[in-house]
């Protein structure tokens, strides 16, 4: 197969036709057409083999999750996503595994609206970086940096699971073969929050997605917006499956410092959160409040009245250098 009949088989009409995209895959670059009013908001990701996803992972689930991981980034500004880019590195051309990587990004694509408007493909180490593209109105992008004292934080639906997924990998968990397979499924097949996003940011302060663990995106708001924090960990909102590994009716590290849950953790003030309430009880999905924004700089993590300790902490690529 060569690189043109490969990036035609399998990239040449992934996700929506959009009527805002001038000139898709083919050309030496793409042409969109951005609507007046609105600012683009871009975002880019780098998933690596055996870093960000598991060796033995489905070749589905990667182009799944390669995409997921940019979209929540697009829901966590709040921003309506449109047009993305992947540069593809691969040890070898398989059709088999392409074709299932081509679906699993397509099927996501489809299901958000975003089409794939070009790319690149090379030899070498399975790498997957993608770009994605989207929109805010003018002025309405939600950011880090806008948490108010006062402010209720509010997490959707469950923590944990990705990263007691990942662990069931390597150890024995004390849980069904039912429940293993629902740590998998939200390691390996995050759900970006877009629709939850995009019909409750009218009403928010500040937003993130947490991909690196709760604690540790928590501190990238309270260290954007100048505050503090107070979160009680018996709040935290996780599923039938963690409970079924907690050692300790008190283990709650795994919800504080695990990655790759691509929930959202965002800040509301008092006097919007009874509509933003009403707004999210149009979704499906949980929205659990978890603490209060405070004057200070600092994230604190309590257990009711007591302090808690981590013995966890969250996941950085360089903390050994
Ligand atoms: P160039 O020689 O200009 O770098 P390429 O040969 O890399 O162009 O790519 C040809 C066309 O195919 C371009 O429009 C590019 O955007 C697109 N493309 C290449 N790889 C991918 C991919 N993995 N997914 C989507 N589009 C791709
Ligand atoms: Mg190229």
């Amino acid at each position: 197969m060569s690189e043109f009949s490969l990036i035609e088989a399998y990239f040449s009409a992934v996700g929506k036709s959009r009527p805002d995209v001038i000139l898709g895959v083919g050309d030496d670059a793409a042409i969109v057409a951005p609507s007046a009013g609105e600012s683009l908001a871009i975002s880019v990701d780098t998933l690596i083999e055996g870093v960000h996803f598991p060796v033995a992972t489905e070749a589905y689930d990667i182009g799944w999750k390669s995409l997921a991981v940019n979209l929540s980034d697009m829901a966590a500004m709040g921003a309506k996503p449109k047009w993305v880019t992947l540069a593809l590195t691969l040890p070898h051309a398989d059709d088999v595994w392409l074709a299932a990587f081509s679906r699993g990004f397509s099927d996501l694509a489809n299901q958000y609206n975003v089409q794939l408007i070009g790319g690149d493909t090379t030899r070498g180490t399975l790498s997957i970086t993608v770009q994605i593209m989207g929109s805010v109105i003018e002025g309405q992008a939600l950011t880090r940096s806008a948490a108010q004292v006062g402010d209720a934080i509010y997490v959707t639906g469950v923590l944990g699971d990705a990263a007691l997924g990942l662990r069931s990998l390597s150890e024995s968990l004390p849980v069904t073969e039912v429940n293993k397979a629902a740590l998998l499924e939200a390691l390996n097949k995050p759900i970006p929050r877009i629709n939850e996003a995009r019909d409750l940011y009218p009403y928010l302060h500040s937003a993130i997605d947490i991909s690196d663990g709760l604690a540790a995106d928590l501190s990238h708001i309270i260290k954007a917006s100048k505050v503090g924090a107070v979160i009680d960990v018996s709040l935290l909102p996780v599923s039938e499956a963690y409970r079924q590994c907690q050692l300790t009716e008190k283990d709650y590290d795994s919800a504080l410092t695990g990655g790759d849950d691509y929930e959202l953790c965002f800040t509301v003030a008092k006097s919007s959160e009874a509509a933003m309430l009403a707004e999210a009880k149009t979704h499906t999905l949980a929205f659990t409040k978890i603490g209060e924004i405070v004057s200070g700089d600092r994230l604190t993590i309590k257990y009711r009245n007591d302090l808690y300790e981590a013995h966890q902490h969250s996941y950085d690529h360089f903390i050994q250098e």
